[in-house]
């Protein structure tokens, strides 16, 4: 019920209802018809154009900001939720028919207001590095430090997780929409559209989406990737256009080796300094067994690597890469030696 509560998900509060396990939300409701409310009256989300959407949002902005309980963002000029990063368009470069986009949300808890217990990323790490333990949070918030003066980046995460979070069926319209038209666009120019949804956050909404009728059907050519912490989703059965890469956290060696053997990508950090171009190691021990490292900072087209083996990837900091790498415990595995074990 916490675990609920905190990733804020309608759609598992629906679950929960549906299956017994929730008598009454009664703020659900409250949620249900404030979208009504956004939408000027029920009327279906899909007969909407998206200007009368977007409309209808700019009219409900502060409403929508302050029941997602997010810190304060005002929403752009240009709604757009597919976005891009230097991975990505490397991405772009490695395999030229590839149209491939990425969602960036404000990771773990890093977008809600001070005291609140909602995060984006339900297995994120936040250890005591002083004991050796793993800490996904710090290197990775540390790109969003000073929140006092936000970056454009940091402000669109911002108002993408509040959209997220208290109008979930208007971002999931909104970006299927966009999904649509990036589709569209590839095919034109004989290309493949890919899509990362948790660029910064672990929702598994990507795998939502692929298995949705419009996305798994044989007429869409839409690639989903995603990285996870998540060991239930990264073991279970994927559809074909799906691809999931489950992340070593520092402390899930066991798990790593068990998704290895199942045939599928684990992605590990290593303490290898990208603007040095210091190599990733050619191998690496996971729970006593030994597997094959690639190379992960080429690209971000999970689909194309080899099922099985380690995607390595180089740890990377805004700033003060050392404090980072220091703030990050166990989470990326250091060394220089050959053989390399977590
Ligand atoms: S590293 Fe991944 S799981 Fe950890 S906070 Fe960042 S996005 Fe979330």
């Amino acid at each position: 019920m916490k675990f609920l509560e905190d990733i804020g998900s309608c759609d598992l509060v629906d679950l929960a209802l549906n299956t017994g396990h929730l008598k009454s939300v009664k703020a659900y409701g409250n949620h249900r018809q404030k979208t009504v409310d956004i939408l000027g009256g029920p009327r279906a989300l899909e007969s909407l154009s998206r200007r009368e959407i977007i409309e209808g949002l700019r009219a409900n902005w502060l409403s929508v900001l302050a029941r997602a309980n997010t810190l304060p963002v005002k929403l752009p000029g240009a709604i757009q939720l597919l976005g891009t990063s230097r991975k990505i368009e490397k991405s772009m470069e490695v395999f030229e028919n590839l149209y491939s986009v990425v969602t960036y949300l404000a990771p773990a808890g890093s977008g809600f207001q001070k005291g609140s217990t909602r995060t984006l990323c339900p297995w994120s790490s936040r250890g005591d590095i002083s004991k050796g333990e793993p800490n996904c949070e710090v290197p990775c918030l540390g790109l969003n430090s000073g929140r006092m003066r936000m970056s454009d980046s940091q402000k669109a995460r911002l108002w993408k997780t509040a959209l997220w979070v208290s109008e979930k069926a208007i971002f999931r319209e909104l970006y299927r929409r966009e999904l649509k038209a990036l589709e569209r666009k590839a095919l034109a120019n004989n290309g493949i559209p890919m899509v990362r949804f948790d660029g910064t956050s672990d929702l598994g909404e990507g795998l939502r989406l692929a298995r949705t009728e419009e996305f798994s059907s044989p007429s869409s050519s839409i690639q989903f990737v995603d990285y996870t912490k998540s060991f239930k989703r990264a073991m279970e059965d994927h559809p074909g256009q799906f691809t999931i890469c489950f992340s070593y956290s520092g402390s899930n060696a066991k798990e790593c080796r068990e998704v290895l053997e199942d045939n599928k990508l684990v992605s590990i950090v290593f303490d290898r300094n990208p603007r040095k171009n210091e190599a990733l190691p050619k191998t690496c021990r996971v729970a006593g067994k030994v597997f094959r490292v690639q190379d992960g900072n080429k690209h971000d087209a999970l689909c194309y690597h080899e099922p099985g083996a380690i995607v390595g990837l180089s740890f990377k900091a805004a700033k003060d890469r050392k404090g980072a790498l220091a703030a990050s415990g166990s989470f990326v595995v250091r060394g220089k030696g050959k053989h390399l074990s977590c």
